[in-house]
C-alpha cells in the first residue's frame, strides 16, 4: 500500500506538470503507458505534445519553476525520489515524455 501511494503521488505530479507547463492556456492532449518489465518493475510514461522543456536538467534541480507563487518547483524530485528511476525526455514546441520505473515487491500470500 505504501508503494502504491508512492506511485499515485509520482503519476499525479508527471499529469499535473503536462496540464499546467505544456498546456499552459490550452487543453491539450496527454497520453500514459504503463506496463510491467520482467515480471515485477513497472513502467510508467506521461507523454504530451505540448511546450516542452528548454533545459530539461535545470528543469529537474529541486526548487527550480518556471511557474509562480502557487508552485514549488518541486515535481521532479519528488517523482525521482517516490520511483527508481525518473526519465525526462523532451523538445521545445513538440512535447514532453517523463518515463518512471518503479519495482514492485511481490505480493505476501495469505492463506
Ligand atoms: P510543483 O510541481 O512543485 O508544483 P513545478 O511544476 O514548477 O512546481 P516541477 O514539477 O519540478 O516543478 O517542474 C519544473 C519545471 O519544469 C516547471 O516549472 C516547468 O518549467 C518545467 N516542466 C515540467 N513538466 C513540463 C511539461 N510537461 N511541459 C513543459 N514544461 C514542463
Ligand atoms: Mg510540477
Amino acid at each position: 500500500m505504501e508503494e502504491l501511494g508512492d506511485l499515485r503521488t509520482a503519476v499525479s505530479e508527471a499529469v499535473t506538470n503536462a496540464i499546467v507547463h505544456a498546456y499552459p492556456d490550452s487543453i491539450g492532449r496527454i497520453a500514459m503507458r504503463l506496463r510491467i518489465l520482467n515480471g515485477s518493475t513497472l513502467e510508467i510514461s506521461v507523454r504530451d505534445w505540448g511546450r516542452g522543456i528548454e533545459d530539461v536538467e535545470r528543469a529537474m534541480q529541486p526548487l527550480y519553476t518556471s511557474g509562480g507563487e502557487e508552485r514549488s518547483g518541486m515535481g521532479f524530485t519528488i517523482m525521482g525520489s517516490f520511483t527508481d528511476k525518473l526519465r525526462v525526455r523532451s523538445r521545445p514546441g513538440k512535447g514532453t515524455t517523463i518515463t518512471m520505473l518503479k519495482t514492485i515487491s511481490p505480493r505476501v500470500q495469505h492463506r
